[in-house]
């Protein structure tokens, strides 16, 4: 095993090991469920889905955590702007209360896990409701108000970055804050641009807590779940790259001083953005796309995942229809050759099995763990029933889902003719596997015999 990962906090490629050398313990940013996931969103997903799988297949133990943020996540990323719950209760017409709150969050969480189920994301080992964990919050932020780190102003609780040498761990590869640099902010109660909310009060809507009704500040939520479920230092925190500058840089600081530990995670590990039309893809933007709209369009939803694979999760993507298309055209051309290695499952060849896991092991090198599956594909020199059993073991990684395959991409009746067809051949009767081989056209398949077997193609 010699993982590789690059590292936000270091702006390197290191190598990894866990810090508990018996399990791997990991935080993944989950959704605000205040509406429909786009595709976008879910590349964060698909990135930690691969993470997961490539960290077992490397043969270690994993505990993965996912927070699903349902209260406290405001439109700016910061302390400013709409709260985004409340927007989606005042879209769907709702009342303003905690209860209306969770039933939304409850309903967008399922078509979440629904969205991830259809991507072959395998589901986290917890995902937990921010709300459910207010005490934690609170207690977190007593740590920081009794350490001296935090103030209050009309409008909540703010932590002082003042009080701190190294804020700033994720912004440049070192802790840098730079007071001159520092972007103007709207609230003139703060004392320094970049504090940051703790606890925000509503009085309308919220939250009981010694410091007053309201809300957890958004950051909050997820130092105080990830202590609480793998502990006060941890191996990998993900999330999309936007969430690296605030969310996470915020997460960073107030965790170490709570705890008096650094660093509060080694290897922090951000995917990056789909664009459209060279622009985020964003639910503000009108610029996006749920998953259902590729099956509406008569699209595999595992298209997108394959599509997701051809470039490395550090580099942003431009999606558009026709890319799609392309790749959708790929994976069935994959699903019908895979078909075509019939149904005998051999033994995985070790020498591809080896490459592979290098690849992945770079830093989940999926491009090049791609390129060496056609390859493998392609290889003369492999049996078939060895090739089919190799991509399965691919396909613990890459979860194209290979192993369900057979019905729905060639009939039971196509098969049955190929496996009367290598009967006839091994009986040497010819004719009839020609005849056969006729039947199979007329059906629309192609098949060709090869040294290491045969293929199967669609006419
Ligand atoms: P949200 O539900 O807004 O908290 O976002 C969920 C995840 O999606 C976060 O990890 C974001 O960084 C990520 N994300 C948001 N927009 C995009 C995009 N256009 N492309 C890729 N990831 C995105
Ligand atoms: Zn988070």
């Amino acid at each position: 095993m010699s993982l590789k990962f690059y590292n936000t906090l270091t702006r390197e490629k290191e190598d990894f090991s866990p810090i508990d050398p018996k399990k791997v313990r990991m935080y993944t940013c989950g959704p605000t469920v205040y509406n429909y996931a786009h595709i976008g969103n879910l590349r964060a997903y698909v990135f930690t889905d691969i993470l997961c799988r490539t960290i077992r297949y490397s043969g270690l133990k994993l505990k993965q955590i996912m927070n699903i943020t349902d209260m406290g996540h405001l439109t700016s990323d910061a302390d400013s702007g709409e709260d985004k719950m409340t927007k989606g209760l005042l879209r769907e017409g709702k009342e303003l209360t905690l209860k209306n709150m969770r039933a939304l969050a409850e309903f967008y969480t399922e078509k979440f896990k629904d969205d991830l189920r259809t991507l072959n994301v395998e589901m986290s080992d917890g995902m937990y409701f921010a709300s459910d964990y207010i005490k934690e919050d609170i207690e977190l932020v007593q740590k920081l108000e009794q350490k001296n780190f935090t103030y209050r102003t009309s409008d909540g609780i703010y932590f002082d970055i003042s009080k701190v040498s190294d804020y700033g761990a994720l912004w440049s590869g070192k802790r840098n804050w730079n007071k001159e640099g520092a972007r103007v902010e709207e609230n003139s109660e703060k004392k320094n641009p970049e504090d940051f909310a703790l606890w925000k009060f509503n009085k309308k809507i919220g939250f009981e807590s010694p410091f007053g009704k309201g809300f957890p500040g958004w950051h909050i939520e997820c130092s105080a779940m990830g202590i609480k479920f793998l502990g006060e230092q941890f191996d990998i925190h993900t999330g999309g790259i936007d969430l690296m500058t605030t969310h996470h840089t915020n997460e960073i600081v107030q965790s170490e001083c709570a705890t008096g530990k650094k660093p509060f995670v080694k290897f922090w590990m951000h995917s990056e953005f789909v664009d459209i039309g060279g622009a985020k893809m964003a639910k503000s933007e009108d610029n996006f796309f749920k998953l259902s709209k590729l099956s509406e369009k008569n699209i595999n939803p595992i298209s997108y995942r394959f599509w997701l694979l051809m470039a490395s999760y550090r580099t942003k993507v431009n999606f558009n229809w026709e890319a799609l298309e392309g790749a959708e055209i790929a994976l069935k051309r994959l699903y019908n050759l895979y078909i075509g290695f019939g149904s005998t499952v051999g033994k995985i060849e070790l020498k591809y099995q080896q490459k592979f896991k290098e690849y992945l092991e770079d830093d989940l090198d999926t491009p090049r763990a791609l390129s060496l599956l056609w390859n493998l594909i392609k290889d003369e020199n492999v049996f078939p029933a060895d090739k089919k059993a190799t991509i399965l073991d691919f396909d613990k990684v890459l979860g194209l889902g290979f192993k369900n395959l057979k019905e729905e991409i060639i009939s039971k009746e196509i098969i049955k003719l190929i496996e009367e067809r290598e009967e006839a051949r091994k009986n040497k009767d010819f004719k009839k596997s020609d005849e056969l081989r006729d039947k199979m056209n007329s059906l629309g398949y192609e098949i060709k015999d090869s040294s290491g077997g045969y293929k199967i193609n669609k006419i």
